[in-house]
C-alpha cells in the first residue's frame, strides 16, 4: 500500500463541480480584486469563527504582519514568539522591524509554556503571538490574563487551526486579533495563496483593510504608505465553497487522529495530547521519538510518505544569526525538532490507510526495541 502524505487533487475532485461553478460565475463577473466575492467570504468566515470582522489579504504572513503595523509595532520593540514555529511566525516580527523574542514550549502540547512568558516580557515588549500549532490550540486564558495586567496585545496565529476551539471559542476569537493562512495545504486552503485577519476591534479592521490596498480607505486618497496584499476574487469564490465544508472535513480528520491515537496507544512513541476543553483541528498529526530518523527511513521503504514539521528551529536558521542565539539555548524546542514526525492524515486519507501506517509504525519500533 502506498499512503501519500496529502493529496490535494483528490480534495478539489471532491468539490469540482461546486468549485467549477464559483471559478465561471467569477470570470463572469468581470471583477477580479476586492469584489462581491471577497466580500462574502469575509462575512462567512468572520460569522464561522464569531468574530466581528475579517479582513481578506494576500497570505497568512501578510495577515499576521499588517496586524503588528496596525498596533504601530515596529523598531524597539519586542514581541514574544514560540520557539517551536513555523519561521513565518518570526519573519511577520523581524518584517516590521521589532524583535522575535522566543519562548519554548510545553512539552505536552508543542505550544508556548504561559509560564514562561512572563519571564520573557520586559519594558520593550508590545505583544505576544501564540500559535495554534498542528491544530492545537495554544493555552490562551493565562496568556490573555497576563496581556490584560501588561498591557499587551495579543495576536494569534490560527495559520494551522481553522475550526480548532478553546472553552467556549474559536481559534480566531482568542486574542485581540488572529492571522489565518488558506495555503492550499491548510485545513481551509485555497487554490493559490490567501490570508486574512480576525479582529472584533473595528479600528484595527479598517486599518488593515487600508493597509493592504496602498493605505487608502477613501480613495484616490493614501492615509498612509501601505502595500498591496489583497485576496483574489477567485480565490475568495472558491473559499466559500470550501467553508462550507470545513466541519465535516474537520470532522473527518478528527476521526483518523482517534484511530491512530487507539491503534499506537502503550507503544514507545510519544502522542500528540489535546488539552481539556480543547478542539484539536489536526492540521498535522505529530508524533515524537529519538528514534525519528530511522523510523522516517523505514516507512518510507513501506511506502509511507512523512514529513518532519519542522527540522530546523527559527532561532537556528542561518536568517536569524544575527540574534546571536547559540544552539543550546532553547533545548527544549531543540530536542521536539530533533525527535517530531508526522504521520499522514487529511480528510482525503481512508481508514484502511491509517490502519496501514499505524501497522507499519509498530513492527518498525518492535525492529528498534
Ligand atoms: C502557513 C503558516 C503561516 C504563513 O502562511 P502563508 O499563507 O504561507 O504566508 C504562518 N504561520 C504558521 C504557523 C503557518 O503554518
Amino acid at each position: 500500500m502506498n499512503v501519500p502524505f496529502l493529496s490535494p487533487a483528490r480534495a478539489s475532485e471532491e468539490l469540482r463541480p461546486e468549485l467549477d461553478r464559483a471559478w465561471h460565475e467569477t470570470i463572469a463577473s468581470g471583477r477580479y480584486v476586492l469584489g462581491e466575492q471577497v466580500r462574502a467570504f469575509e462575512d462567512e468566515f468572520a460569522a464561522y469563527c464569531g468574530v466581528r470582522h475579517c479582513v481578506g489579504v494576500g497570505n497568512g504572513l501578510d495577515a499576521l504582519t499588517l496586524v503588528l503595523r496596525a498596533w504601530d509595532i515596529g523598531a524597539g520593540d519586542e514581541v514574544i514568539v514560540p520557539s517551536n514555529t513555523y519561521i513565518a511566525t518570526w519573519i511577520a516580527v523581524s518584517a516590521t522591524g521589532a524583535v522575535p523574542v522566543p519562548v519554548e514550549p510545553d512539552a505536552g502540547t508543542f505550544n508556548i509554556d504561559p509560564a514562561r512568558v512572563a519571564a520573557a516580557i520586559t519594558s520593550r515588549t508590545r505583544a505576544i503571538l501564540p500559535v495554534h500549532l498542528y491544530g492545537c490550540p495554544a493555552d490562551m486564558a493565562p496568556i490573555m490574563r497576563m496581556a490584560q495586567t501588561r498591557g499587551l496585545k495579543v495576536l494569534e496565529d490560527a495559520a494551522q487551526a481553522h475550526g480548532a476551539r478553546y472553552r467556549t471559542h474559536r481559534a480566531g476569537a482568542l486574542g485581540h486579533a488572529a492571522a489565518f493562512s488558506f495555503y492550499p495545504t491548510k485545513n481551509l486552503g485555497a487554490l493559490g495563496d490567501g490570508g486574512a485577519v480576525l479582529t472584533d476591534d473595528p479600528v484595527l479592521a479598517g486599518r488593515v483593510a487600508s493597509l493592504r490596498n496602498y493605505g487608502s480607505s477613501r480613495p484616490p486618497l493614501n492615509e498612509e504608505a501601505g502595500c498591496n496584499s489583497r485576496l483574489d476574487e477567485l480565490q475568495a469564490a472558491l473559499l466559500r465553497v470550501k467553508l462550507r465544508r470545513l466541519d465535516e472535513w474537520n470532522a473527518r480528520r478528527a476521526r483518523l487522529a482517534r484511530l491512530y491515537l487507539e491503534l499506537l496507544a502503550g507503544g514507545p512513541l510519544q502522542l500528540p495530547q489535546v488539552p481539556v476543553g480543547a478542539e484539536h483541528a489536526w492540521h498535522l498529526f505529530v508524533v515524537r521519538t529519538a528514534h525519528r530518523d530511522r523510523l522516517q527511513k523505514s516507512l518510507a521503504s513501506a511506502g509511507v510518505d512523512t514529513l518532519i514539521h519542522y527540522p530546523v528551529p527559527p532561532h537556528l536558521q542561518p536568517a536569524y544569526r544575527g540574534l546571536g542565539h547559540a544552539a543550546g539555548t532553547f533545548a527544549v524546542s531543540e530536542r521536539m525538532h530533533r525527535e517530531v514526525l508526522s504521520l499522514p492524515l487529511s480528510p482525503h486519507h481512508s481508514e484502511d490507510q491509517v490502519r496501514f501506517v499505524a501497522a507499519t509504525v509498530r513492527a518498525a519500533l518492535q525492529e528498534e526495541a
